[in-house]
């Protein structure tokens, strides 16, 4: 059995190849990013016009990288949704023309179960779980009852994560996106600056996150001592900022955690890459397995979303050509 998934949600065009539900063969990402940096974020129309130029030689490098041919295939995937509209569509349009050409099914994949289903690189996982995703575009803490049965039980009422570390990003001058710097920046400073940690209070929604106001007490913090002519140190603006970010993160993980008795956490999305997020994790949550993918695997990539494939083609879940791309899907329209 192999699958052919396609991801091209945001600004990497990537086309993979798993084999038997747990070896990824091949799993090729073209990143636009330097396309983008000069413009302090992605450009939806850069970002289609990218994808259609490259989308074509991703499929043939992942059928190389793997060493199979179109005719060993049994079934294509490709992200839906979530996602810019203009670069969802390139793929969804790739991923029927192939598949109709080769006359193979169809499989729908939501780029969030992607980012989850990352963990499958891992280990095998095990239900019920929680996943804590954090990436550009999402905070969510959700509860998986079983395989293809999600429910968010927290999100961020503003501010993703990963747009926060960007945004905060521009204002100490990094480029484009930031996370990784920071999250390098911070491990050479101190937690100085004690910014807010938002919706911490008793009477706040236990696992629902805000980051909107920690941007901008980091935001206020820097143009106060700009008007008094300091400059303040990267390090410990970095490090205050991802102190706050991680109190928070891990605090409203511990809650849920308690509040729903699960077999595993995963943690996945752009974000889990920090380290220190990772840290964290190992020293604080040690009753259950902490599951996070690989790096290469925490970014978008198609070899998330061919291994999410894998419980939608066991349930049969397959799309005929008239499938669409939906920039705002949502777990809880499943
Ligand atoms: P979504 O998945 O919500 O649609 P996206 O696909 O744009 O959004 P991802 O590719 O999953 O987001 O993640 C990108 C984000 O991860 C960026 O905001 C980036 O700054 C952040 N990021 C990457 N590495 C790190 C790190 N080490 N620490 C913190 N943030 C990081
Ligand atoms: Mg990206
Ligand atoms: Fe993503």
């Amino acid at each position: 059995k192999y699958i052919l998934a396609f991801e091209t949600s945001c600004d990497e065009t990537s086309v993979a190849v798993l084999k038997n539900d747990d070896e990824l063969l091949s799993n090729i990402i073209a990143s636009q990013i330097e396309s983008h940096k000069r413009f302090g974020g992605v450009v939806p129309e850069v970002a289609s016009r990218h994808h259609v130029e490259v989308i074509t030689t991703c499929v043939t490098e992942a059928l190389r990288e793997a060493q199979i041919s179109a005719q060993d295939l049994t079934a294509v995937a490709v992200t839906e949704g979530p996602g810019l509209v203009g670069a969802l569509l390139v793929g969804v349009a790739a991923a029927k023309a192939f598949a109709w050409a080769h006359n193979l099914p169809l499989i729908p994949v939501n780029h969030m179960a992607g980012h989850l289903w990352a963990a499958r690189n891992v280990r095998e996982l095990e239900f019920p779980l929680l996943a804590l995703l954090v990436s550009g575009g999402h905070t969510e803490l959700v509860y998986v009852k079983a395989p293809s049965d999600y429910k968010i039980v927290g999100e961020t009422r503003d501010d993703a994560v990963g747009e926060a570390y960007d945004k905060v990003g521009r204002v100490m001058n990094l480029t484009y996106p930031a996370g990784k710097e920071i999250d390098a920046l911070a491990h050479q400073g101190n937690d100085v600056f004690n910014f807010p940690r938002a919706m911490m209070k008793h009477d706040d929604p236990a696992l629902e996150f805000s980051f909107s106001g920690l941007k901008s007490a980091f935001i206020n913090t820097v143009h106060n001592a700009d008007q008094k002519g300091d400059a303040l140190d990267n390090k410990d603006l970095s490090a205050s900022f991802q102190a706050a970010v991680l109190d928070v993160l891990l605090a409203k993980t511990k809650i849920a955690l308690a509040e729903f008795p699960v077999k595993m956490l995963v943690v996945a999305g752009g974000v889990a890459a920090n380290q220190g997020l990772r840290e964290r994790l190992a020293t604080e949550i040690t009753d259950i397995p902490v599951v996070i993918p690989p790096l290469r695997l925490c970014g978008d990539n198609a070899g998330m979303i061919a291994y999410a494939s894998v419980c939608e083609f066991n349930h049969g879940n397959f799309a005929d050509l008239s499938l669409n791309a939906r920039p705002s899907l949502s777990f809880e329209a499943i």
